[in-house]
C-alpha cells in the first residue's frame, strides 16, 4: 500500500512555553470536547463520567479564562455530568449554546429541528430493535446511534436502519464518529462555526484572545480548521491521524496535565 502516513504532530504539553509567549497581552479561550478528551471513550454513554481531578482542573481554568465544553451529546446531559456552573455548554453539535447563568450567552439554532428530531429519534429507536447492542440517544437537537456493543458482523445492520430511516428526512444527515452515527440538521452550523460564534459573542477576536480546541473525534476536525492561522487545534490521540488539528495530546490523562499547565500558566501571568 502506498499511503503516506500521517505525520506526528507536536505535544501541546511540550509547547506550553510557546503558547505563553503567544498569549502575552491576550486572554485565553479553551474549547473542550468532552467524551474521549475529558473522560475515556466508555461502553455505554452513560457512563462518560468525569474525574474529580479533571472536573477540578476545568473548574480552576474557567475562573481564569473563558472555557467552553463542546459536544454531540444533548447540553442537559454534559452539563449534569461535568455539574460545573462557571463553563459555556454547547450541545448537539454547538447548535444549543448556553453561557453560565447571568451572562445572557445563548444561541438555540437548532430549536426549529426539535420536532423532526423527535421523530427520527422515534423512528430509529423502533428501527435497531432486534439488533443487539445498538442504542439511540437523544441529543436534544441531534441524536446519535450507538453500535460499539453491536457484534461487528452486525454494524453494517445498524447503517442501513439508519439510511433507511433518513429516506424520509431530507433535512437531516448522518455524520459518522467513534462507534456512532450522528444524526444532525442539514445546516451550516458545526462546532467550528459554534466556536467562532462564542469567540464573537463575547468580543475575543484573535487580536484580543488566543483560542485553544482540544477534541478526538470526527466533528472536532470542522473546530481545528476554523481555528486555522488564528488558534490552536489540539487532538486527542493515541496514534497520528490526518487532521487538521496543529498540536496533540495522548489521551484524557495528558488533556488533564495540559489544563493544569494552562491553570498555571495563567495564574503566575501579570493581571491585565
Ligand atoms: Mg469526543
Amino acid at each position: 500500500m502506498d499511503r503516506s502516513q500521517p505525520k506526528s504532530l507536536p505535544s501541546a504539553l511540550q509547547r506550553l512555553p510557546e503558547f505563553e509567549r503567544r498569549l502575552e497581552g491576550k486572554k485565553a479561550a479553551v474549547f473542550l470536547d468532552y467524551d474521549g478528551t475529558l473522560t475515556p471513550i466508555v461502553s455505554r454513554p452513560e457512563l462518560a463520567v468525569v474525574t474529580k481531578e479533571m472536573r477540578t482542573v476545568v473548574e480552576r481554568l474557567g475562573e481564569l479564562c473563558t472555557v467552553a465544553v463542546i459536544s454531540g451529546r444533548s447540553r442537559k446531559t454534559v452539563q449534569e455530568f461535568l455539574g460545573l456552573d462557571n463553563v459555556i455548554y454547547a450541545g448537539s453539535h454547538g447548535l444549543d449554546i448556553a453561557g453560565p447563568g447571568g451572562s445572557g450567552l445563548r444561541n438555540d439554532i437548532g430549536r426549529e429541528f426539535q420536532q423532526t428530531i423527535d421523530s427520527v429519534h422515534a423512528e430509529l429507536s423502533q428501527g435497531i430493535i432486534g439488533i443487539e447492542g445498538a442504542l439511540v440517544e437523544h441529543t436534544t437537537y441531534s441524536t446519535t446511534v450507538h453500535y460499539r456493543l453491536v457484534a461487528p458482523e452486525k454494524a453494517h445492520r445498524v447503517e442501513e436502519v439508519v439510511d433507511r430511516v433518513l429516506q424520509g428526512y431530507p433535512s437531516l444527515r448522518k455524520t459518522h464518529g467513534k462507534m456512532v452515527w450522528e444524526i444532525r440538521p442539514r445546516i451550516d452550523w458545526d462546532k467550528g462555526k459554534a466556536v467562532l460564534w462564542i469567540l464573537d459573542a463575547l468580543g475575543l477576536d484573535s487580536s484580543r484572545a488566543l483560542a485553544f480546541y482540544i477534541g478526538d473525534d470526527v466533528t472536532d476536525e470542522d473546530a481545528f480548521r476554523a481555528l486555522k492561522g488564528r488558534g490552536v487545534g489540539i487532538l486527542v490521540a493515541e496514534s497520528p491521524r490526518d487532521t487538521s488539528a496543529t498540536h496533540s495530546l495522548r489521551g484524557t490523562k495528558e488533556v488533564q496535565d495540559f489544563l493544569e499547565g494552562m491553570v498555571s500558566l495563567l495564574k503566575a501571568r501579570p493581571q491585565s
